[in-house]
């Protein structure tokens, strides 16, 4: 159909058809003339959602700019519970009901006032507020217990017994914007000589030594470090270096770190990258930096210290480095520890190793942990410290303060963000295991063998900001069944790369975009791979897609269907794997693929399986009632004569 007939069925202008349906997640390009039949007829179908939907975000595009929240509610922490109404965050938070709606319906969720919503919806609403958001005590209290781990450690310590320890830095900011780059640039440049070609592998977090000082760098950019600073209590950095590149500007994950870090309230220092690069436009930057997030940059009068580097070649990066032992030094007071307490870390990194099964980083705040120390979350022991192993991948004793440390040993995977510390607990009850189900890539096999009767789907799931990639997992854990389940093996940030694909072909999922791309190598190599992807913009219609795809899931069940009888009469040879043996057949109905159970005075004592059957000399598939025949039987040999074997087959339902 030419896209001006729809555009006129639809009462509206081709360039206003063109314009809305990539928003409505239909792949349909600014130069399009014609459109599937089929896509046009369910657009037609399904317009009067649609329009309203249209309607929905222009008016959120147009009220997003005026949502005002007052800078004392910025400022304040707001305490959660985990469930709340809208009407109640709109009276806490102090902005009108409708904008909280708005906001809501953008996001895919269309609640109404007196609705509760969940934490991580009202997260959701209040990152793009600016809030600074906090759950409350009430119900799944262990994220705020993880908080006071640390803090109530931190606050029995005798003031006078704390020392310096070296400060830790995070690296944050949009995909792309150079924050490995930077790290590597960091790691290359100052880890000591002859150290950084020992470094046989990355644990997460790697220490430098400047002007006799160590620093701590979280070498996790991205959705780790994320998820770190996010879990309630793991405040993980001192401070943070906010990465925006140049030729780019401010992009939604810069919006989000940012409004991360000042919720941590740690102090940054902001990196403008890729100076190098002709199209680098620093003064645009910064203007961007003002406008979007309301940052003044120092040489505008502002606090915020902006230093221009480029990660690829190293330029500025020794200046970056100088501002932030300046701004370690104005936090002295703070960056203080006892390290010869019991150690209390935080996870910045775990994952299961075939061999040496769970494996995590910890980021030691307090105390020294030790090899042969047993570990506790949340109450419950998570084994003993077995092998300790340092930034460099190297076997030590012992991490002390602000130490990065790998962890073997753990009987239980603890998950970034835990707080983890040295001492007693429960020993751990089966059903209090946590399995690994949060951020390992399981393998297909895994997954079925875990699930036997439970029908899984594997999911990738790639968005421009980790908040919606959570809203997302925490739609689809809703949609879950008995029967049926969606197992997310991967959530990151960014658009789907080769890499995606290659994980989604090892781990047999379907990857699913959410305000991201799809580069055209990428979508080569899906095809090449035979990987399913799906692209939206709208989470309700993801969602809607996945319920779809869960129906239509066919759950099939072993089935037992009986067949014939025999009384044994005879045992003609009997071996290790089994027996032939002699009877008669009472109720027809067997064939040589059959199972048989084996019967003695009504009672099932055992099961083999039928290999043979014979009648006289002869090797038959068929045999008829009251017959006799002799049958070969696959094994443990306990048929005894007068038994009964009742055959019987089992077919996928
Ligand atoms: P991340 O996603 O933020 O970790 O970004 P990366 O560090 O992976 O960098 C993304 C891309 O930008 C890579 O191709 C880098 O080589 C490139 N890049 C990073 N820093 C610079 C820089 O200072 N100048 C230039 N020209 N390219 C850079």
């Amino acid at each position: 159909m030419n896209i001006t007939e729809l555009a006129r069925i639809l009462k509206i202008t081709p360039q206003e058809l063109r314009d809305s349906l990539p928003k409505l997640g239909f792949d349909i390009g600014q130069k399009a003339i014609k459109i599937n039949k089929s896509v046009a007829s369910k657009i037609i179908r399904e317009w009067p959602v649609l329009r309203k939907r249209l309607r929905i975000e222009q008016e959120l595009a147009s009220r997003q700019d005026k949502i005002e929240v007052s800078e004392e509610i910025k400022n304040k922490t707001l305490l959660i519970p985990a469930f709340m109404t809208v009407r109640d965050l709109a009276s806490i938070s102090e902005v009108p009901i409708s904008s909280i709606l708005a906001i809501l319906m953008k996001n895919g969720i269309f609640a109404s006032l007196n609705e509760k919503i969940d934490f991580d919806t009202v997260w959701l609403v209040g990152s793009e507020l600016g809030l600074d958001i906090k759950k409350a005590e009430k119900g799944e209290k262990n994220e705020e217990e993880k908080e006071d781990k640390l803090k109530i450690a931190l606050s029995k310590e005798d003031k006078s017994k704390l020392l310096e320890r070296p400060p830790v830095i995070v690296v944050m900011g949009h995909v792309d914007h150079g924050k490995t780059k930077l790290l590597d640039s960091i790691r290359k440049s100052q880890v000591v000589e002859g150290e950084a070609g020992g470094i046989t592998q990355h644990i997460g977090a790697y220490q430098i030594q400047r002007k006799g000082q160590a620093i701590t760098f979280i070498d996790t950019p991205g959705h780790e470090a994320f998820t770190a600073m996010r879990s309630r209590g793991a405040k993980i950095a001192d401070l943070a270096i906010l990465v925006v590149a140049a030729d780019d500007g401010v992009k939604p994950q810069t919006v989000e770190a940012f409004r991360i870090i000042e919720a941590s309230k740690i102090p940054y220092v902001i990196a403008i990258n890729k100076i190098d690069k002709e199209d680098a436009n620093i003064e645009k930057t910064k203007q961007e930096l003002s406008a979007k997030l309301g940052i003044v940059p120092e040489d505008w009068g502002g606090k915020i210290i902006c230093s221009p580097i480029s990660a690829l070649r190293g330029d500025g990066v020794e200046e970056l480095l100088d501002v932030v032992l300046l701004l370690a030094d104005t936090e002295a007071e703070d960056i203080r520890a006892n390290p010869y307490s019991d150690a209390v870390g935080t996870i910045i990194e775990s994952h299961v190793d075939k061999g040496a099964g769970p494996v995590a980083t910890v980021l030691i705040q307090n105390g020294t942990l030790r090899v042969g120390d047993q570990l506790v979350f949340d109450d419950v022991i998570i084994g003993k410290v077995k092998t300790l192993n340092n930034y460099q991948g190297k076997k030590t004793k012992q991490a002390g303060p602000a130490d990065p440390a790998q962890i073997i040993g753990l009987k239980t995977l603890p998950q970034v963000g835990d707080v983890i510390s040295v001492g007693e607990g429960q020993k751990i009850r089966h059903k209090k295991i946590r399995t690994m189900d949060h951020q390992t890539a399981y393998s297909a096999n895994q997954s079925e063998r875990e699930n036997k009767d439970c029908q899984v789907i594997n999911l990738i799931i790639k968005s421009d900001v980790l908040g919606s990639a959570e809203a997302v997992e925490e739609s689809l854990e809703k949609i879950n069944t008995k029967d049926t389940k969606i197992r997310i093996v991967k959530k990151g940030l960014g658009n789907i790369s080769d890499g995606d694909i290659k994980q989604a072909e090892a781990s047999h999922a379907l990857i699913l975009g959410f305000n991201v791309k799809l580069s055209s190598t990428a979508e080569d190599l899906a095809r090449e791979r035979k990987v399913d992807i799906k692209l939206y913009t709208i989470i309700y219609d993801l969602i809607n897609d996945m319920k779809e795809k869960l129906k239509n899931i066919k759950i099939t069940k072993i089935v037992r269907k009986n067949l014939g009888i025999m009384k044994v009469k005879a045992i003609f040879k009997t071996s290790a794997t089994g027996q032939i043996v002699g009877g008669l057949i009472m109720k027809a109905d067997i064939n040589e693929k059959s199972k048989a159970e084996i019967l003695r005075n009504d009672k099932v004592i055992g099961f083999g399986e039928i290999s043979a059957i014979r009648c006289g000399k002869e090797e038959v598939t068929v045999v008829a009632e009251d017959q006799e025949c002799g049958v070969s039987y696959e094994g443990d040999p306990i048929i005894e004569a007068g038994d009964i074997l009742q055959f019987y087959v089992e077919v996928e339902e």
